[in-house]
């Protein structure tokens, strides 16, 4: 068994209580409450981080915004915002596995994984956005003005930045999902105040941290940690706030978009996701399988676009389920300090008690448990588990689980898979496995969500633009439609 011994510098971090980052200041809450903060492995507390208050998320804001109105940084040029995003990139490599080990020990995913997956995503994300910092243009136009005809104009639109980002984000990838937001409103010269997830604001803290050390000026990243409830809707509902940026919940989501729209906020939410695993019948079936696994199983399940719908044309559908089944039952779960272990727990107790209602309500509906079905404890595990003999209406099909839960039914033609496959309120993702180009090419423009792979699942790349259809949420993140949802357009028209 390979334990990862922790560095002195993340048992350092975690003993000293970390506080958030409010303008240049380290505080506490104003009412001095906090939160505990638990390892998944153990059900054990980890430490105690701050409860904000509303004041606190006030004074966070305003910090945020005489950033962006008053200070160096509403000066800076693209150049140097560049340089300052190269640098943060630097030192979160520096610290990547001091990031990856205090992700490891907040949300209970593997700490190996996390080095190279989250972490390094993280990383590439933002040198990608570096990049954009110097490449954001405006253009001229040649107008008529048709009311002033014998005037001559000349017309330029300009590309500016929002302004005050309140971003707020879940707790399945936590500084993956900041950097998302990070990035792009670096790149444009935005100001952040994140609210990163209850469960798990480390790597947000840490992240502070590098951003002070890279040079930022104060206020430009604030880091608010609390409760959704209090924290959230306090960045939700301040009016110093130009464009709120949520990963979270439909539910959650919903909500927000209703607030930024009465007072006109810009929003963009990233939010849940059934995606499908659709395995046609010229397959490659080994492939198929192992890939269907690694779209459910990834992050214990806990991913938005996981292929958590399983559809396999029906003469190979026993196969494919059995192969996934072994892949299942030879997974081993335990703590992501052991680099042996494939699966972790889930993020928390109330996740385990809501994976465990699917399964029980799976059982008592009659569906078959192919593999799975267990929970055990200490710490909040799940096995991966199969279920078949479902109908496409069950909510098992419909809901989103987010626990390693998958739910597979056959399909006969190519029209059957693309009417399941979008019989979903989600639109986030979807991954078809076929080496028959026509068909491939046939299904793509009909399937409705914002990514779909071909013979992979969940494969990102920061150039490529990340968002859902339907209930899966409203914009993009990564690629350049994210350096759009940051800037606003101003037109302007000189009259010579
Ligand atoms: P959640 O909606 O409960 O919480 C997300 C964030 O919102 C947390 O920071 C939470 O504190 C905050 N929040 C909760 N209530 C709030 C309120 N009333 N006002 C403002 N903020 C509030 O979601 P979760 O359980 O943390 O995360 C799981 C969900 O996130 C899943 O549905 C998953 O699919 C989704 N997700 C989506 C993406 C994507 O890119 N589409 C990525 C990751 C996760």
């Amino acid at each position: 068994m390979a334990i990862a011994t922790l560095l002195p510098a993340t048992t350092a971090f975690i003993q000293r209580a970390p506080r958030m980052l409010i303008g240049a200041e380290w505080v506490e809450a104003a009412d001095g409450q906090t939160m505990p903060l638990r390892n998944p492995a153990t059900g054990e507390q980890l430490c105690v981080v701050p409860r904000a208050t509303v004041d606190d998320v006030d004074r966070a804001v305003l910090a945020a915004r005489q950033a962006f109105d008053d200070s160096p940084w509403s000066r800076t040029r693209p150049r140097e915002r560049q340089n300052l995003l190269w640098k943060l990139a630097d030192l979160m490599q520096r610290d990547a596995e001091l990031l990856a080990q205090l992700e490891c020990l907040n949300n209970g995913k593997s700490a190996a994984v996390a080095q190279v997956m989250d972490v390094q995503l993280a990383i590439d994300f933002l040198r990608y956005m570096a990049g954009w910092a110097t490449k954001i243009e405006g253009s001229s136009v040649e107008v008529s003005v048709p009311l002033m005809p014998d005037q001559q104009f000349h017309s330029f639109i300009r590309r500016e930045a929002v302004g005050v980002v309140g971003a707020i984000v879940a707790w399945n990838f936590p500084l993956l999902l900041a950097s998302w937001k990070l990035g792009p409103a670096l790149a444009t010269g935005c100001t952040v105040v994140l609210k990163p997830a209850d469960e798990t604001p480390l790597t947000a803290l840490k992240l502070a941290e590098l951003v002070q050390e890279a040079g930022y000026p104060d206020g430009v990243f604030n880091v608010v940690t609390g409760t959704g409830i209090t924290a959230g809707a306090a960045l939700t509902h301040n009016p110093r706030v130009d464009k709120l940026t949520f990963t979270g919940s439909t539910a959650v989501g919903k909500e927000i978009g209703k607030i930024a729209m009465d007072s006109m906020t810009r929003v963009t939410l990233e939010l849940g996701g059934k995606s499908p695993t659709i395995v046609m019948a010229d397959a490659d079936l080994g492939s198929a399988a192992a890939g269907a696994a690694s779209a459910i199983f990834f992050n214990q399940g806990q991913v938005c676009c996981a292929g958590s719908r399983l559809y396999v044309q029906r003469k190979h559908f026993d196969k494919v389920v059995a192969d996934i089944a072994g892949i299942a039952n030879a997974m081993k779960l335990g703590s992501g300090l052991d680099a042996s272990v494939d699966m972790g727990p889930l993020i928390s107790a109330r996740q385990q008690e809501r994976v465990w209602r699917y399964i029980e309500m799976g059982r008592e509906s009659g569906a078959t448990i192919a593999c799975g079905g267990e929970q055990f404890g200490p710490g909040y595990f799940v096995k991966p588990t199969v279920i078949v003999d479902v109908d496409q209406q069950h909510s098992l099909v419909q809901e989103e689980i987010f626990g390693p839960v998958l739910v597979a039914i056959p399909f006969d033609d190519e029209a059957d898979a693309l009417r399941m496959a979008n019989d979903s309120p989600y639109g986030l993702g979807a991954s078809i496995w076929s080496n028959d180009l026509a068909a491939v090419h046939r299904m793509i423009p009909r399937i409705k969500s914002g990514s779909v792979w071909v013979n992979c699942h969940s494969a990102l790349d920061p150039a490529l633009p990340f968002g859902g259809y339907k209930m899966s949420g409203v914009g993009r993140e990564m690629g350049y439609a994210a350096i759009e949802h940051y800037t606003e357009l101003k037109s302007v028209l000189i009259k010579l």
